[in-house]
């Protein structure tokens, strides 16, 4: 493997024709010289080449994460001196938010005004941490005058890291932020087609004072390096966000080795109107409930149930919003609905669209791709609502991941939870009623990690980020984060005056 740089980090252009893999502290050729392009999904073009990771890579990587973790330079650092790297993280990003920004927006086609909300909280996941870790202790438990006994958080080891392409910066600090943390090792592998501001994000730490091997960036191919990373022995936790398919099989060969793992999947979270409801709000919030971040977020509210009594003028006030939806260039402010992110996933929306057709549901607008002019060669699709459907069709049943709702209407409380819950997944999930009582009592009931009432945000530091069911296990972006990347070990210590002999002999 070719290194290419030997000095110490220093600042480097966010922005430029080519990015390398990050491997112990240095800037590294892959091993058989191959390279990815990024693209542009808004355009089509490429953007940039992109060393690819290979297994030998990923060896050298895992080595790297390994010998970083087990010299204990990092993990032995004082809290505070940690703390303090990690504020130097976030420090360093927001003196580069704009450049960050648009790297986002260029390698993933997503609007300008998404990847700003992303971006800044990358940047409030490190000092979230920053600031958990100073709290994050283990306990005490006396037997008083015999046992003194307490527990240590000890960091869990070498962290693959695998993450999906939906919101590139945001999952590299989701993963990244807590587990260095507390002192562990990564290597993050970040999706194929959005690798960039992984990797700038990787060389920020390393510049911020990170130890070298602690932060190592190594994208290339799913099947090819991250399987690789999940059945290594010497990685002892994967971290994964992606689909549920792709979550299951990992899940069984980390098993193998017994590697701690946290799942983040996929979903299709309902979106609950009652009658009581303020109607604007609830337009609004469901509107970017869905079309938020072209549709392509995980916790994007595509089961949009309404009230019956509310129905024919939720839907109408509906269809008329998402009509002024803009699409276009995602570098402009004004743009709400960017591309999505390439010919591939392009075909898997269209094909839902086209299988609810013929499962005899009505379009209520959209419901093709669309051209965009000046953005001619780029991957989009029309904000799609989609009503006269039902829980056997697939539209309904399966994320599509793309800017496309389904909407039905249920007559009671009772109904809406019982459909909210119809499903193998339970990520997130959102409603809107002025009523308090009902929030309390709906909220309670439906099955997924996340609850939104009378709002559209689902994530923020601090509040535990997850599902339930198919959707996967473990929180992010909380302090409980940091007990998924620790080993708690108890110390049982025994200071009574006398000596023990249990046996009596
Ligand atoms: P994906 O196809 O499952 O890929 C996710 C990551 O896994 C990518 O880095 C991919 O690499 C890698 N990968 C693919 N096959 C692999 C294998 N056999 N072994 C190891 N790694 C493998 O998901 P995606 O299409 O990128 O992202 C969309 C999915 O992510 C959706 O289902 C969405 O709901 C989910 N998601 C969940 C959350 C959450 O917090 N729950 C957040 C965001 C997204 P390549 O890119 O090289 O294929």
């Amino acid at each position: 493997m070719a290194k290419v740089q030997e000095a110490a980090f220093e600042k480097a252009e966010t922005k430029r024709d080519y990015y390398h893999l990050i491997i112990n502290g240095e800037r590294m050729e892959s091993s058989n010289g191959s390279t990815i392009d990024a693209c542009n999904p808004a355009t089509g073009e490429i953007i940039a080449k992109v060393a690819k990771a290979t297994k030998e890579d990923a060896e050298k990587a895992v080595q790297a994460a390994r010998q970083a973790f087990d010299n204990g330079k990092w993990k032995k650092t004082p809290i505070n001196k940690r703390s303090r790297v990690l504020n130097k993280i976030a420090a360093i990003m927001r003196s580069r938010f704009n450049e960050l920004v648009e790297l986002e927006v260029l390698n993933s086609g997503k609007s300008i005004s998404a990847a700003e909300g992303q971006v800044m909280q990358a940047i409030e996941d490190f000092e979230f941490y920053a600031g958990a870790l100073v709290a994050h202790r283990g306990s005490v438990n006396n037997v008083p005058g015999q046992f003194h006994n307490y527990t240590e958080k000890e960091p869990v080891g070498v962290c693959a890291q695998i993450i999906p392409w939906n919101y590139p910066m945001m999952m590299a600090a989701w993963k990244i932020a807590p587990a260095i943390a507390v002192g562990c090792s990564v290597i993050v592998k970040p999706a194929s087609l959005t690798p960039l501001t992984a990797i700038v994000l990787g060389e920020i730490c390393l510049e911020a004072g990170v130890p070298s091997g602690v932060v190592n960036i190594i994208p290339g191919p799913g099947a090819d390096v991250g399987n690789y990373l999940v059945e290594h022995p010497d990685v002892n936790k994967v971290a994964f966000t992606g689909s549920t398919p792709i979550g299951r099989d990992l899940m069984g060969k980390a098993s193998q080795t017994l590697k701690r793992v946290t799942l983040e999947l996929g979903g299709k979270s309902p979106n609950i109107v009652f009658d009581d409801a303020d109607l604007e709000a609830a337009i609004d919030g469901s509107l970017y409930g869905i079309f938020y971040n072209t549709g392509q977020s995980c916790e994007a509210r595509s089961r949009l149930y309404v009230h019956e009594d509310i129905y024919d003028d939720f839907v109408d006030k509906f269809v008329e919003k998402t009509k002024k939806l803009k699409l276009g260039n995602p570098l402009d402010k004004e743009t709400h609905v960017g591309a999505i992110i390439d010919q591939g996933q392009l075909d898997v929306i269209n094909n839902y669209v086209q299988s609810a057709i013929a499962d005899g549901a009505d379009i209520l607008t959209g419901g093709k791709p669309a051209v965009i002019e000046g953005f001619e060669g780029g991957y989009w699709f029309e904000p799609t609502v989609i009503a006269n459907v039902n829980h056997d069709m697939d539209v309904v049943k399966e994320e599509i991941f793309g800017p496309v709702v389904v909407i039905m209407k249920f007559k009671d409380e009772k109904e809406a939870i019982k459909l909210a819950n119809d499903t193998e997944f339970g990520l997130g999930s959102a409603l809107w009623t002025k009523d308090g009582g009902r929030a309390t009592r709906v909220a309670n009931q439906i099955e997924a990690g996340i609850v939104m009432v009378n709002c559209p945000f689902s994530a923020f530091p601090g509040t535990p980020f997850g599902g339930y069911k198919q959707s996967g296990f473990g929180r992010e972006l909380c302090i409980e984060t940091l007990d998924l990347y620790t080993e708690t070990k108890s110390i049982i210590s025994f200071y009574g005056s006398r000596p023990l002999n249990p046996f009596g002999i």
